[in-house]
């Protein structure tokens, strides 16, 4: 069986909804995996906002608006009576947990059952949608399967355990539907896989049955080999391996959320990135084999800050580097790119939060610099093991470029730079001249 997940503009409309079901409706058995409505979990983050700041008028306000939206919504997507009024009822009652909330305390089980509200709609909508025109469709609870951990960490084997049970439960057919992004978590709360993690569901999904494959359908056709948005002439990638496509997917290529590579990976299922606005174009294939060495793609993220911690006590001793990342870990904030010296070490994060309180810390061990808006490009390919190497070829296309770190060995698959974000497109411009159109 295979998975596939549509986006929310994959099903932003009515329209955009039935082509998902002339698209999936092939006669071969599936699941398929849903997210909000395109524009829906950010209008659902904005009412929490209101909630949290306890700005009631403004939250009811944006929710009567969204409510109106999506009564529009189920007018035009149905055809029969009986569908538009099973479809009223839907979103009534998600609405009805929404205005829940704008009496009495609001914390983050709150929010996070707002949240949930965009796919449990989408996905009940076009459960209607596809039985009404004939498809035998079942709604797969998405709650009743899908958990994070402690930490938060996706639990594949709850999920493995849990989902063959509910499909034999909610009884056979051809088509399953279910809710991208949101899940249970350890307290038996609702929760979700944070922004975009609908792809991160369809691989879990897809780890946890075996499928033959999982698709991640956008509206793009695939990855790019440079970011189209700041580059003229990119092109995609037919082929990735799982290791390059998940250094990929984490610098930048917006395309798809950076922990969907690692269940297809533990169960070596192949991954296609496909495009709704151009379903016969083959995508892209992420699979366990690279087809071929070299560099395959440059991708940049931004929103990166840069800390360096200068000191003498650094110089040979020993320790020095474990006392520096307790400081990040106490404070939550991942780090990125490290590169070190003697006598200073350079960090990057991208989560900002706490910063001055990481850096009031720092402080007591070094002199201590900040860069912010900073983006991080990053080569990626099977790169390391040609003879000669690859770095050398980089340095060249990456000449005058004030280049802050440099990242290189970590992994085979990724050179990473730092630069100041205004030479961002020169640096992608130039690595783009010289490694991938030569
Ligand atoms: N609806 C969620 C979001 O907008 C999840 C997703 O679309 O992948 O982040
Ligand atoms: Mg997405």
């Amino acid at each position: 069986m295979k998975v596939l997940k549509f986006g929310g503009t994959s099903v932003g409309s009515p329209e955009n909804m039935r082509a998902v079901m002339e698209q999936v409706t092939d006669g071969e058995q599936k699941i398929i995996v849903l997210s909000a409505m395109s524009g829906t979990t950010n209008s659902l983050v904005e009412i929490s906002n209101y909630l949290h700041k306890k700005n009631k008028d403004t939250a009811r306000i944006f929710i009567g608006k969204l409510e109106d939206k999506y009564k529009q919504v189920v007018v035009d997507l149905f055809t029969s009576e009986e569908n538009k009024k099973a479809g009223l009822k839907v979103v009534a009652k998600s609405f009805k947990t929404i205005k829940s909330f704008t009496s009495g305390k609001f914390g983050l089980v709150g929010e996070n059952t707002i949240l949930a509200q965009g796919e449990i709609i989408s996905t009940n909508l076009v459960t209607f949608l596809m039985n009404e025109n004939g498809y035998n469709t079942k709604l797969l609870p998405a709650l009743d399967f899908m958990k994070i951990d402690e930490d938060k960490a996706a639990d594949l084997p709850f999920i493995r355990d849990n989902i063959k049970p509910v499909l034999e439960k909610v009884g056979d057919a051809d088509y399953y539907i279910t809710q991208g992004f949101i899940c249970k978590d350890a307290d038996g709360d609702i929760n979700n896989l944070q922004r975009g993690g609908s792809d991160y569901t369809a691989s879990l999904i897809g780890a946890a049955i075996e499928a033959d494959e999982i698709q991640i359908w956008t509206d793009i056709d695939g990855f790019h080999n440079n970011d189209p948005r700041f580059v003229e002439g990119t092109k995609k990638i037919e082929q990735l391996s799982f290791n390059e496509a998940a250094e990929l997917a984490y610098f930048g290529a917006k395309i798809l959320h950076p922990q969907t590579v690692l269940p297809a990976r533990v169960g070596n299922i192949p991954v296609r990135l496909k495009n709704t606005m151009n379903p016969s174009d083959s995508g892209t294939l992420i699979t366990a084999e690279s087809d071929g060495m070299g560099i395959k793609a440059v991708a940049a993220k931004d929103g990166i800050t840069a800390v360096k911690i200068r000191s003498a006590r650094m110089l040979m001793a020993y320790g020095f580097l474990k006392n520096i990342f307790e400081i990040f870990e106490k404070f939550k904030t991942p780090i990125d790119m490290i590169s070190t010296s003697e006598v200073a070490v350079s960090i990057t994060i991208d989560n900002t939060q706490n910063l001055a309180a990481i850096k009031e810390e720092l402080d007591k061990f070094g002199t201590v610099e900040i860069d912010d808006d900073m983006s991080i490009v990053c080569i990626v390919g099977d790169i390391i093991e040609e003879e000669n190497g690859f770095a050398p070829k980089v340095f060249k296309a990456l000449d005058g470029i004030p280049i802050r770190m440099i990242s290189y060995g970590g992994s085979k698959y990724n050179i990473s730079v730092l630069v100041p974000t205004i030479n961002k497109k020169e640096t992608l411009q130039s690595l783009s001249d010289n490694l991938l159109n030569s």
